[in-house]
């Protein structure tokens, strides 16, 4: 099925601009943008990746993370390949570069419609429909014809995200997204420049609109050795977060070898407890440990008198707690969307 993007403008002798992403290609004809998953064809912008899903499954909402979100319910998570970041640690490189690394071949992934895609999640019991996996943005045309027909359905629309996505899609964005988890990855220009291969600035933009709009974030950071793990950036990082909004979940998540970093070690334990304590120290009220080796960091606890308010193993709820959004102990409100 032949797809056209409605984010691209003509340029000259042929070529379009893609204005999906901050990028911006300019692609002559017959040759794809810089992610691999959009084509010039006869002077439109073909997406090449839409509706075909190539990674699919059942998810609790925790594992995206969002742990203020639905919690407990589950979450229909599918993805499309493609990144329009090169991250060189990426955790899942095998979906996010291969248009890159072999070019892309659709005629592999089977295509799904918007109407299937909500189908299938409802015929699983879930209350959302996560883009996840890859790179959402890279899928946004698909996404926007299957939010209506999610929202008809009571069914909710997740992105997770790297936040690298220009105004006017975010605009679409905001009014069918109810919660997105951004990757914030540092506070350094230069490394999302020269070493991501994106803008800082649109991913604190897409962070800000997006909060703006009423969409439930949160946000993730993969603390990756050397990268990104010092006092100064951990502290501009949290800093930035509770700016914008103190009851925001911080995901400090440990890196594991992968990709072209697999000689950096894994996170030291010790450097994720350390950003924990940065947090809070910037106000953050919830901040979460992922990638950890036991259970730890999973709990939402009252950030008032440090109950337990949800207890969760592996990314199952084991226990709820809260009572009309409130610590049962001191009747703190706990933010965020659909606690008991
Ligand atoms: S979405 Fe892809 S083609 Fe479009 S501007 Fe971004 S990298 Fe380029």
């Amino acid at each position: 099925m032949l797809k056209y993007s409605t984010f691209f403008e003509t340029v000259d002798d042929g070529r379009v601009q893609c204005v999906l992403c901050p990028r911006r290609c300019r692609i002559g004809l017959n040759r794809t943008g810089s992610c691999g998953t959009r084509r010039n064809s006869d002077g439109k912008l073909e997406v090449l990746t839409y509706g075909r899903l190539s990674a699919v499954a059942v998810d609790p909402i925790e594992k995206k993370p969002l742990s203020h979100f639905l919690p407990g319910t589950r979450t229909f998570s599918v993805g499309t390949d493609g990144c329009n970041l090169m991250c060189p640690f990426c955790q899942n490189a095998s979906l996010s570069q291969c248009p890159l690394s072999s070019g892309y071949d659709a005629t592999v992934v089977r295509q799904w419609s918007p109407d299937e895609v909500v189908q299938v999640a409802r015929h699983h019991g879930c209350d959302s429909i996560a883009f996840t996996y890859s790179e959402p943005t890279l899928a946004t045309e698909f996404a926007l014809e299957v939010a209506p027909l999610a929202k008809s359905k009571g069914v909710r629309i997740v992105y997770v995200t790297n936040g690298q996505v220009a105004q006017k899609p975010l605009e679409q964005l905001c009014l069918n997204l109810s919660a997105a988890n951004v990757d914030l990855k540092s506070f350094s220009e230069s490394v999302y420049r020269t070493t991501l291969k994106g803008e800082l600035g649109a991913t604190l933009n897409a962070i800000e609109k997006l909060v703006d709009a009423g969409v439930w974030v949160e946000i993730t950071t993969l603390i990756v050795p050397e990268m990104n793990d010092s006092t100064q950036e951990l502290t501009q990082i949290a800093r930035f977060i509770a700016g914008v909004s103190k009851d925001i979940p911080w995901h400090v998540s440990r890196f594991h070898p992968a990709f072209k970093r697999m000689d950096v070690p894994a996170t030291d334990t010790q450097t994720i407890f350390r950003a924990m304590d940065i947090g809070s120290s910037a106000g953050l009220q919830y901040i979460y440990a992922g990638n950890m080796p036991m259970r730890q960091g999973e709990d939402t606890c009252c950030p008032s008198c440090k109950h337990v308010v949800v207890a969760r193993s592996g990314f199952r709820v084991i226990r709820m707690e809260t009572r009309q959004s409130k610590c049962p102990k001191c009747g703190q409100h706990i933010a965020g969307v659909g606690f008991p």
